[in-house]
Order: structure tokens, then C-alpha cells, then sequence
């Protein structure tokens, strides 16, 4: 772990001079460029992987040499890695891979046991299925243990019965389930000839970009994500599902979060289990070869995961700040049509910038998914996950889950042109003021800079036509009428 301690200065290349920027700094311009907040408190990146295994079915392989053979021990040694916020044992669920029910009990109290919220969050699920019968599944929000061996299940589903499963999940509101390495012909051909199914729909949160080395030994970061499952995702996707992207390391040694740098990243206001299932189910996550790089994702302030139905054009942006000043190589925005079975297409793609914003001209009753590639100097990749968004002029205006922006308001409204602005927010920040017309053009924007608590401004815009606005300050919106 020596080659990645932190120092509290690191230099960098600009324009061909070697610049040395003091953590302090690192840390300003850093917050300078990520201030996002989920439902007005900051939002915060966390990391980690819920694919790993312990001596409660086949994982702990190498125990004689680590000593590790339980969930506990697996979770107190995760505390101990880099840039690793929480960590799910998702142990096999059946006899052939060393599962006993009385040991899914046990799991489930040894992730509580070593829980700390605020600190490190610990979860215990189960990898469903096997390999030659129909594919690996990734099951969290089930306290109970599904399967089908003889008497070594709390609930039971056939082996070969994916559909039946998918529907059990989805009735239960907690629970989600996510591909661990699909492949063709997986979960009853899910994303082959079979139609879509809006059930299995609802209980698939996501799919992973890697996952593995799962036999790895490597405790020093090095041993690169493996796999690529981006073909299995388009397939998805053009069927009409809605998933995420994650990545796993599919831990079978007691290397929890130690064999790679490669992490699956969630945004959420703070770290608990229920914030991180939360993130999950909602897919407000990435998969990023990078341990810390964070990524906003958003269209007209709706967050990565986000399905929606909302006024107006898209404008999407896409944002990537990492703590250690890692350089952007570039930036894809792809977008494809759910249902259509065509793969998703590029939209826009600039390099050497930490940002990209593009607004998308589409049609009234259209449906698009929206998603960003980013690759960084150093070759490493990060996908987010998706934004469905169909443009629907007849909609009330749904508030974006994620707002630094309270309580914005328009007084009075309808007015002439000049109105009292008035909103609240946490913490200093600059916004842009934007006013978008029923197209969703925008036809006036400012910047307001350096608000901070309670934030009243007396604007004039002449000169606008009569009719309906949609008036944004940041991630706040609020309908305003010109009369
Ligand atoms: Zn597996
Ligand atoms: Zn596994």
C-alpha cells in the first residue's frame, strides 16, 4: 500500500512546467468545482462494490494464509483499504457453492456488527443462480435466503425460474437485484428474443461495465478490472431497461477492495445502508476505473438514474472533478432510443475538458436515454448510468432530486417583467440564472455569484413575450408567467 499513500503535495505538468500545488489548494479548487447537493444538503461520493464472497459459501479461499473465513472479518479488513466506503458480501445462495441458510442469518448480523454509518457501510446479500443454469444475479434488500436446494432456503424459486424471481423482487419495495457477469442466453434470455417485461423492468437496478478478477490475490491496487460487459448493457437498453452501470471486483480472497483501483461510485447525501441501497435502486451511480473520481451527471437537474417526463428540450451536463487533479482525455455523451434495438449512438464528445454541456432538440412525446463516457489521461474509463427523459410540454414541472436551490420563488407571478427573486441555500455558491422559454430555449441567463443564506433580488427582463416560462436558479425551478 506504500506506492499509494497520500502526500500532502503533488506536482503536476501545465504547459510543459512542472507546478506544485499544496493540498489546500488541491482542496479549494476541488470544492470550487463540485458543489452538487441532493435535496439541499451536499451530496457526497462514495465507493466501493457489492460483489464479494466469504468462507460462508466459497469465498475466503485463501483463509489458512489470511486467517478470514466470515463475513466480519472480510468487513473489518475492507475498513482497512483505499478509498473504500462500503463493501456487500453477496454470497452464493445454494449447497453446490457451500451456502447453508442458517449462515445467510449469520451474514446478515455480522454486516450489521461491523456497520458504521458515516464510516464504512457494510451489507449482505446473495449472488442468485448458477453459471450453467440460467446466470448470476446480485439480490440486496431481502433479509430471507431464496433458492431451491431441498430445505436450504427461506423463500423459495425454482433454479431456472428468473422471471419468477425478478417478479418476487419487484413486489418487495425494498429489494433489487443487478447482472454480476451476464451472458448471452442469461436470466431466461432476458435481453434476447423474449419481449420486455416491465416487471423484471422494475426489479433490475443494473449491469456491470467490469467485474473481476474474481481469484485475484493482489493487495496492492494493481490487478486491472477485467471483463467488459458493455454489449450485454446496449442490449438492455435497446429492449427498453432501465440500468445502471456498476463495477465489481467479484472477491473470492481476502483482498476485499485491495485487487484494483476499479470502484462502483454512488452519489447520496449521506453513508448508511440504507443511503447506499437507496443509490442503488435509484442507479444514481457509475462504474469508474478510477477510486475517486466523481462525476455529475444531470439533464435540466435531473440526476443520473433519473427516469422522467419534463417540459422542454434537455440540456445535459456532464462534470468531473477527481481529488487527486487527474487529467480528462475526453468526454462522450451517448444517447439511443429505449425499445428501438439499436445501440446507443454518440451525441456530443469534446477532450481536454473537465465538462461538457449539450442541449438536445427533441420532438413533444420522444424518448431518449442519455449517458456519459469519460476517459482520463491515465487510459482509466468511467460510465454513469443513464437518464431516460421523455420530453413531455403537458407535464407539471418535476423537481430534480438533487437541488442546492430552496424554496425559489417568483413574486408576483404572474407579472410584466419584474419580479422579486427569492431562494435559500446552504452554503456559498455561485448559480446561473436561466430563464427558458415553452421550447426550451433559453432566452436570458446570468450569473448570481457568491449566495450564500437567504438570497432576494429585484429583476427586470423586458422585452419577453407573453406566455409561460420555466425560470432555473441551479438545480431550482419554478414556473413564471409574463403578462
Ligand atoms: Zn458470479
Ligand atoms: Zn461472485
Amino acid at each position: 500500500m506504500t506506492a499509494f499513500t497520500n502526500d500532502n503535495t503533488d506536482s503536476y505538468r501545465y504547459l510543459g512546467y512542472k507546478v506544485v500545488v499544496p493540498l489546500s489548494v488541491r482542496l479549494i479548487l476541488f470544492l470550487l468545482l463540485f458543489p452538487v447537493w441532493v435535496n439541499g444538503q451536499t451530496a457526497h461520493y462514495y465507493f466501493g462494490t457489492l460483489h464479494a464472497h466469504s468462507g460462508y459459501s466459497d469465498g475466503n479461499k485463501d483463509s489458512l494464509v489470511s486467517g478470514c473465513s466470515t463475513p466480519l472479518a472480510d468487513f473489518e479488513y475492507a475498513k482497512g483499504s483505499q478509498q473504500m466506503d462500503f463493501l456487500g458480501i453477496s454470497e452464493h445462495n445454494h449447497l453446490g457453492a457451500g451456502m447453508h441458510k442458517a449462515d445467510y442469518f449469520k451474514g446478515i448480523a455480522e454486516a450489521n456488527l461491523a456497520n458504521v454509518d458515516g464510516d464504512f457501510v457494510c451489507l449482505y446479500g446473495m449472488e442468485w443462480g448458477e453459471i450453467a443454469s440460467g446466470g448470476h444475479l446480485i439480490i440486496y434488500g431481502v433479509d430471507s435466503l431464496i433458492g431451491w436446494d431441498n430445505g436450504n432456503y427461506h423463500i423459495y424459486n425454482a433454479q431456472e425460474d428468473y422471471t419468477g424471481l425478478f417478479a418476487k423482487l419487484a413486489s418487495r419495495p425494498n429489494a433489487f437485484c443487478y447482472f454480476a457477469h451476464p451472458q448471452t442466453g442469461d436470466y431466461n434470455d432476458l435481453i434476447g428474443t423474449v419481449a420486455y417485461n416491465a416487471v423484471s423492468d422494475k426489479a433490475i437496478v443494473g449491469s456491470p461495465f467490469r467485474s473481476g478478477p474474481a481469484f485475484s490475490l493482489d493487495t496492492t491496487f494493481s490487478d486491472p478490472s477485467s471483463g467488459n460487459y458493455l454489449s450485454k448493457w446496449f442490449k438492455a437498453l435497446a429492449k427498453g431497461y432501465h440500468l445502471g452501470m456498476c463495477l465489481d471486483h467479484d472477491t473470492h480472497n481476502t483482498v476485499f477492495g485491495r485487487s484494483q483501483m476499479g470502484r462502483t461510485a454512488i452519489i447520496a447525501d449521506t453513508l448508511t445502508q440504507a443511503s447506499v441501497l437507496d443509490a442503488y435502486h435509484q442507479m444514481r451511480m457509475y462504474a469508474t476505473d478510477d477510486w475517486n473520481t466523481e462525476v455529475t451527471f444531470s439533464a435540466n437537474g435531473h440526476v443520473m438514474g433519473s427516469v422522467v417526463d419534463a417540459q422542454g428540450i434537455p440540456t445535459i451536463s456532464v462534470g468531473v472533478a477527481d481529488p487527486d487533479l487527474e487529467e480528462v482525455a475526453s468526454i462522450t455523451l451517448y444517447y439511443g432510443v429505449p425499445g428501438s434495438g439499436l445501440t446507443p449512438t454518440v451525441l456530443s464528445s469534446n477532450t481536454d475538458s473537465l465538462s461538457l454541456t449539450y442541449t438536445h432538440t427533441i420532438e413533444q412525446d420522444s424518448t431518449f436515454y442519455y449517458y456519459a463516457k469519460i476517459v482520463q489521461a491515465d487510459g482509466d474509463q468511467i460510465y454513469t448510468s443513464p437518464i431516460w427523459y421523455t420530453r413531455d410540454d403537458y407535464a407539471a414541472i418535476a423537481e430534480p432530486k438533487q437541488q442546492g436551490v430552496k424554496g425559489l420563488s417568483v413574486l408576483p407571478n404572474p407579472n410584466a417583467g419584474t419580479f422579486v427573486l427569492r431562494f435559500e441555500t446552504a452554503l456559498p455558491q455561485s448559480f446561473p440564472l436561466e430563464v427558458f422559454n415553452c421550447l426550451g430555449e433559453c432566452v436570458y441567463r446570468e450569473s448570481l455569484d457568491n449566495v450564500v443564506g437567504s438570497f432576494a433580488k429585484l429583476v427586470s427582463l423586458d422585452g419577453l413575450a407573453k406566455g409561460v416560462y420555466v425560470l432555473k436558479v441551479g438545480d431550482g425551478m419554478v414556473r413564471w408567467v409574463v403578462e
